[in-house]
């Protein structure tokens, strides 16, 4: 075995490819976009590295024109699960023993795959099978997966490198294992890189997972899995298990050997696992970790000395942009009355501008919301806001869901800054604006903190920067990843590491050292040379 220790070095992000007319990868990517339009495909279960066809299936469609069906994905099966649960405990032994360098190196090769051979498959997939449209597929399923692995090799390594001291009779070393057990891993639709993430970072560490992809992102998943294997990932280091989340998630969780859940998805959810996890807790051979990042209620604030422009610009693109259907999309808003005026006009403005249709089309800044379900909650929400005294739709208000699920860009004004959709996670393009009196600034930031039960992102625009400082310390605990002067939105591996707490998660930063320190369990191991030969101490004689 090579014993050399590696160096290495900060990784540069993934330029972000433009598509501008007529530039080859533009072209490349409308080809693969064609090629995918044209046929049908079947995703199997991916268990031990080999592919089962259960025959029990669920259609993969594309949310702005639900009648095309993109293919099928096969439901997995209690006797599969179980096959699952073996193959990643099987394959616990080999992975874990491997020098993590070659673990890196897996993850560095399947980083290079997605920025070269599979860039179009994989931007494609993510934009036909989840309403992506060009840049937002770029910045999510290319350059933050690429990110994630290449970042995560290097905080390894920064976490590898930590030993004790040792001293003149004694030797020291920490083991970095990785869990006893395997890891059950529970993607959301929105983010291709993170379903990456949510097995490449215990995988990296050392760990097995079962992977729970979401039911409307099982293409791009799909793709993500076979390219993780052209990489070198050996078999059953990760298994693929699409199907019913409720199913999967009895059988899984009830395994003695589950030892950790790597989640990201709705505060709902994850509070189920919790609970399952509880019930079941002198069953486990360790406490399991508990990581998941969760939903949002994030919010923009906006002092009385900020630029207009700049606020309705945050504000347009932070609450609209892929819909709304970031954890940390700008949701609700606190405008000064003095601004408001001006404020309200740029963005209904913009609104009017932009284009919302078909991912196909470059014009559209605005595709579909994901599925039925969640076009009907959307709509729900606004029904409510038209329905009440407290509210008024000043832009958008409707949806149509005939050919895809389309939903305006809408802006509610509200008289109560507690009204239900300044406090409750929509996952949708609705943003609630809360005007105040300019002269309550102070109360309105105690409002703004005290609001919901969120607390993952949050901005504030002020050209006062003093204010801007005050108001950042004010809301110390309502955002874990807070803006000056820039939309809620964004966050870029290795320079904003991405987490909230309070309702929002365990807030472990995916894409840095904390998350990766959650996947190991450290065995400290002291050697001494001069062994105790009496059993008095000193002071005894
Ligand atoms: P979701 O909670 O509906 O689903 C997430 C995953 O959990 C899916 O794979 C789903 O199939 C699975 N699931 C559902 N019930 C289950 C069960 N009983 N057992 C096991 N698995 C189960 O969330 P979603 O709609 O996919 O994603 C949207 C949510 O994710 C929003 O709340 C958003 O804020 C959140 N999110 C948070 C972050 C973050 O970093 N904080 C990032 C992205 C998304």
């Amino acid at each position: 075995m090579n014993n050399a220790i590696y160096n290495f070095n900060a990784p540069a992000n993934e330029p972000i490819f433009e598509y501008l007319k007529g530039s080859k990868e533009r072209n490349a990517l409308f080809e693969e976009l064609n090629r995918q339009l044209s046929r049908t495909v079947e995703v199997p279960c991916i268990i031990g590295g080999k592919e089962y066809y259960t025959g029990n299936t669920s259609n993969i469609i594309q949310p702005h024109n639900h009648q095309h069906k993109l293919g099928v994905y096969h439901n997995v099966t209690e006797k599969q699960l179980e096959l699952a649960v073996k193959s990643a405990l099987d394959a616990h032994r080999i992975w874990s023993d491997l020098s993590w360098t070659v673990r890196a190196s897996i993850l560095l090769k399947a980083a290079e795959l997605i920025s070269g051979k599979y860039r179009y498959l994989l931007s494609a997939a993510t934009m036909l099978g989840q309403s992506k449209n060009i840049y937002q597929s770029e910045i999510d399923s290319v350059c933050e997966t690429i990110d994630f692995l290449k970042y995560n090799s290097f905080f390894a390594s920064k976490i590898y490198e930590m030993q004790p001291a040792s001293t003149f009779n004694q030797l020291n070393k920490m083991e970095f294992r990785p869990l006893e057990g395997f890891v059950f891993t529970v993607s959301p639709f929105n983010f291709t890189a993170i379903a990456s993430n949510l097995n490449m970072a215990p995988v990296l560490m050392g760990n097995t997972t079962i992977w729970k992809p979401a039911s409307t992102s099982v293409l791009s998943n799909y793709i993500l899995m076979k390219i993780f294997m052209e990489a070198g990932m050996p078999d059953g280091v990760i298994n693929f298990v699409p199907g019913k989340g409720s199913t999967i998630g009895r059988r899984v969780l009830s395994d003695p050997m589950l030892a950790g859940i790597h989640f990201t998805g709705s505060n709902h959810t994850f509070n189920s696992l919790w609970r399952q996890v509880t019930e079941t807790l002198p069953k486990y051979r360790s406490y399991p970790r508990m990581v998941g990042e969760t939903g949002g209620k994030d919010f923009i604030f906006v002092h009385p000395s900020a630029d207009p422009l700049e606020v309705a610009v945050g504000a347009v693109r932070g609450a609209f942009e892929y819909q709304g259907q970031k954890c940390s999309a700008a949701s609700r808003m606190y405008v000064p009355q003095s601004l408001w005026p001006i404020v309200k006009s740029l963005m209904v403005d913009m609104c009017h501008d932009m284009k919302m249709g078909d991912v196909t089309d470059s014009d559209n800044f605005m595709n579909a919301v994901i599925d039925e379900a969640s076009f009907d909650n959307i709509m729900n929400y606004i029904e409510y806001a038209k329905n009440s005294t407290e509210a008024q739709i000043i832009c958008g208000g409707n949806g149509n869901k005939s050919t895809g699920f389309f939903v305006d860009a809408t802006i509610i004004e509200t008289t109560n800054p507690y009204f239900k959709t300044m406090e409750e996670e929509i996952f949708g393009p609705v943003l609630t604006v809360w005007v105040y009196p300019d002269q309550k600034l102070t109360e309105a930031v105690d409002i703004c903190d005290k609001t919901s039960p969120y607390g993952l992102t949050g901005a504030v625009f002020s050209r006062d920067r003093v204010a801007a400082s005050v108001i950042c310390e004010k809301l110390r605990y309502a955002a874990g990843n807070f803006y000056i002067n820039d939309k809620p939105t964004g966050a870029i591996v290795g320079l904003q590491p991405f987490g909230g707490s309070r309702a929002s998660g365990t807030n472990d930063k995916a894409g840095g050292e904390f998350n990766l320190i959650r996947w190991i369990s450290p065995r400290t191991i002291k050697e001494t040379f001069r062994p105790a030969t009496e059993y008095k101490y000193g002071y005894m004689n």
